[in-house]
């Protein structure tokens, strides 16, 4: 398939998923790159990135999100205030249900508060348009997810430069970005790989390169050893820490696996839809 009808096929999908929200998502991150444009549309940047300042690269302010179920709510965000500085490995702990994953995609733009405010390096995404939401989900924030999320019937490399062709990087640096990742993840001779043919820790580790591709300081981790085994747990953990300390990047982790906490600069343990406690985390760069 060419990146042409790649491209009309992936705004197709996003149709379907939009309508069928609660399903499987496993082509959540195309809604995350083309919901709000056409097909013969390309985002351009929309922000001078480098240029703005902020204190904390992640902001939310008394944030809420309530879902309305025919006459039952759920409200799975209550209130939530969370400074994350540039830089910082943050964890979130909570049991299935305590609404880490509704909290991780208001963060990264995916879904709006029913209350509050989410600033990403200093941008208001209250007032932000849908081109300008999607700019910052696609250039701003990577996302890493339990289930991969990876394009089944794309290479591991073509994977990886799926959001630089929206990001309108020509062919040639693409290519050349896609390989400088796989060596980084450790998966320089899988790159004709599709999904497939991958393990489960190999098709993780591309997804991590496809988040770290535009380049983004900030990456969002919803469980990411959730489906791995321990051992490919403890690896995927340990190539996230190694980025955020070699790269600089922030990382905002939610999950329940307990190693999240030993690598981590700050713990917090949310609890139907609360935070409620804070802790540091063991700052270790290895994890056993
Ligand atoms: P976690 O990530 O900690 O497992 P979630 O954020 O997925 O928690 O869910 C928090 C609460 O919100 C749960 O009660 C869940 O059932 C509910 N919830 C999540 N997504 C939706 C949705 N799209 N519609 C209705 N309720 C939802």
């Amino acid at each position: 398939m060419n990146y042409e009808s790649l491209y009309v096929f992936v705004n197709f999908m996003s149709l379907r998923v939009i309508y069928d929200f609660d399903s499987p998502l496993c082509f959540q991150l195309v809604i995350l790159m083309t919901q709000p444009i056409q097909a013969d549309e390309a985002i351009t940047p929309l922000f001078d990135y480098q240029s703005q300042t902020f204190k904390h690269i992640i902001e939310a302010q008394n944030l809420e999100r309530t879902y309305q179920m025919g006459t039952v709510s759920v409200r799975a965000v209550r209130g939530v205030n969370l400074q994350v500085p540039q830089g910082e490995f943050l964890t979130i702990l909570g049991v299935s249900g305590s609404g880490k994953s509704t909290l991780l995609h208001l963060l990264g733009a995916l879904d709006q508060p029913t209350a509050g405010k989410v600033f990403v390096e200093g941008l208001d995404l209250s007032t932000l348009s849908h081109n300008q939401l999607a700019d910052v989900r696609l250039r701003r924030v990577g996302f890493v997810f339990q289930f991969f999320n990876l394009m089944p019937q794309l290479t591991a490399q073509a994977n990886i430069e799926l959001p630089l062709k929206f990001s309108e990087v020509p062919t040639a640096n693409a290519h050349r970005r896609a390989q400088e990742l796989l060596e980084k993840v450790g998966l320089g001779d899988r790159r004709h790989h599709i999904p497939a043919e991958l393990s489960g820790g190999e098709q993780q580790r591309v997804a991590i390169a496809r988040a770290l591709a535009n380049n983004p300081r900030i990456i969002l981790a919803d469980e990411p050893t959730g489906n791995l085994d321990t051992n490919t747990g403890a690896e995927i953990i340990h190539l996230l820490r190694n980025l955020n300390q070699s790269q600089g990047l922030t990382f905002i982790v939610v999950g329940h696996d307990t190693r999240l906490t030993t690598v981590a600069d700050r713990v917090i343990e949310m609890r139907d839809g609360e935070f409620v406690a804070e802790r540091e985390g063991g700052g270790q760069v290895t994890v056993k």
